[in-house]
């Protein structure tokens, strides 16, 4: 996710209660189906666990229970990344059960919708936000952001 506003920040950014809502585009929302968006997942990770996107001690991060907004898919090629970045920036974070929609406090799996993100901006997923989405606003939600893959079933 390019965006470097945080997971975990979103007051940084404001929620427009009865005005128009951010885009897909302006928060970095993405599609990720079948993975939980950890670090483990993400193409900046060597195979040995390190993340080439941070340099120094900032690459020992957590492969099981790491995220940050950079994160991009690595079943579409390893990435070696520069050293440039550093948490702080990508707001790393760490959640044991993992990321994506269906663990946000925004969002609400019964409807496909979010109360963060105009889901009808353009973007992954035409006029619906999926549980296998994620973006920069993303807050653990208390119940749900506990949930194992299985629960999600
Ligand atoms: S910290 Fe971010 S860029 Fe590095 S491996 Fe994890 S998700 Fe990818
Ligand atoms: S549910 Fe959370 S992570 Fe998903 S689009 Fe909405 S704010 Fe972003």
């Amino acid at each position: 996710m390019p965006i470097t506003i945080g997971k975990g920040v979103s007051h940084l950014v404001h929620l427009h209660k009865g005005g128009a809502q951010p885009t897909k585009a302006s928060v970095g929302y993405i599609y990720a189906p079948g993975t939980s968006l950890r670090c483990n997942e993400c193409a900046f990770i060597t195979p040995g666990g390190k993340c080439t996107d941070y340099a120094g001690e900032e690459q020992n991060v957590s492969a099981e229970n790491g995220s940050c907004n950079d994160w991009q898919d690595l079943r579409k090629g390893r990435i070696h990344g520069n050293g440039s970045r550093t948490q702080k920036q990508t707001a790393y974070i760490e959640n044991k059960a993992g990321f994506g929609c269906r663990r946000c406090e925004h969002m609400d799996l019964a409807k496909s919708d979010c109360n963060a993100v105009d889901k009808d901006s353009p973007g992954d997923n035409p006029g619906r936000i999926d549980p296998y989405g994620c973006c920069t606003l993303w807050e653990k939600d208390p119940k749900r952001g506990k949930w194992p893959e299985s629960k999600f079933q």
